[in-house]
């Protein structure tokens, strides 16, 4: 009741003020975190459903700050989006990212794939493509083997034809797009359909469900069926017990990704493990 009165006003202020204080400080020790190199990557790893073999690993940043401790990236890439910091960050990750898996399948006798997240406004940047094309000349990595990771509601702002010319564009660099978090946002059947999806990354909380409820494991196998229809392989994310590990498999999914797997490791660790296994 008292939002409008001269002490509620004030206090708006401050806190208006220190928001706006708070954010330059994080923008600024964002900027030096991306200069000096003091964010990294660890990478999670993704699994043939059956018979567990691992097939690739998606990159997640990571910001080890200083006062704040480990900052898992919901604290601060959305941030970066809103001050248009994401763009060199996500070139950064990109490049990063490529350069850490160019030795992953030589080193594994096997196609070892890394996947990168991709925020609206890389994709949105016209310079993208470029970015993307430069880094894959830069270290020299299989084109196929990197998966560019993409959200529906990355591609929502697109009017016809343009998000697929765009994807197009991308795919002409021999990359491969996967649709995140498939059914959460704003999921059409059609842009399966009508883009060229290679990998659709089904989202945890459908994950979780699966084992709860007969519906949970119908809504995902159909899914799945579409998926296949469609010459799209799916990954599921989020898989943290057996009996998921084992419905998924039942009903034909391809791959999967989750803690019961792997938690996301330092780029040495993906090193170690992939020369242990084979
Ligand atoms: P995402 O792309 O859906 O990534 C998967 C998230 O699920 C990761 O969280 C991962 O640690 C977590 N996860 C994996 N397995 C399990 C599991 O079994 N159970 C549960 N509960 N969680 C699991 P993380 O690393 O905190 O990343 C959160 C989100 O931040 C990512 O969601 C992605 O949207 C974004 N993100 C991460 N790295 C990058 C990046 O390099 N660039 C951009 N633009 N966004 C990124
Ligand atoms: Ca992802
Ligand atoms: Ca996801
Ligand atoms: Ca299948």
């Amino acid at each position: 009741a008292k939002r409008g009165g001269k002490h509620g006003w004030r206090q708006y202020e401050n806190e208006l003020h220190e928001e706006i204080v708070r954010r330059a400080a994080v923008r600024a020790s964002l900027d030096r975190a991306i200069a000096e190199h003091d964010i990294r990557l660890d990478y999670q790893p993704v699994v043939e459903l059956d018979g567990g073999r691992v097939v690739g690993f998606e990159a997640l940043v990571r910001w080890p700050h200083p006062e704040h401790g480990l900052l898992l990236p919901d604290r601060f890439i959305p941030l970066a989006e809103e001050t248009g910091q994401i763009v060199p960050l996500g070139r950064w990750i990109l490049r990063q990212a490529l350069q850490e898996a160019a030795g992953w399948s030589a080193r594994s006798g096997d196609d070892i794939w890394v996947a990168v997240n991709v925020s609206a406004q890389q994709f949105a940047d016209r310079g993208f493509a470029d970015v993307v094309a430069t880094a894959l000349h830069a270290f020299d990595i299989e084109p196929a083997l990197v998966v560019l990771e993409l959200t529906e509601s990355s591609l929502l702002p697109y009017e016809g034809d343009k998000a697929r010319k765009i994807l197009g564009g991308l795919k002409d660099l021999g990359v491969r797009i996967a649709l995140d978090d498939f059914g959460t946002g704003f999921s059409s059947l059609s842009h399966l359909s009508e883009l060229p999806v290679d990998i659709l990354k089904i989202d945890k909380s459908f994950v979780a469900r699966i084992t709860e409820s007969p519906d949970g494991l119908a809504l995902v196998e159909g899914i799945v069926r579409i998926a296949e229809a469609l010459r799209i392989s799916v990954v599921a994310e989020g898989i943290e017990a057996r009996d998921q590990w084992a419905a998924l498999k039942g009903i034909g999914c391809d791959f999967g990704q989750g803690f019961l797997f792997g938690r996301p490791m330092n780029a040495d660790s993906v090193h170690e493990l992939l020369g242990s296994v084979l």
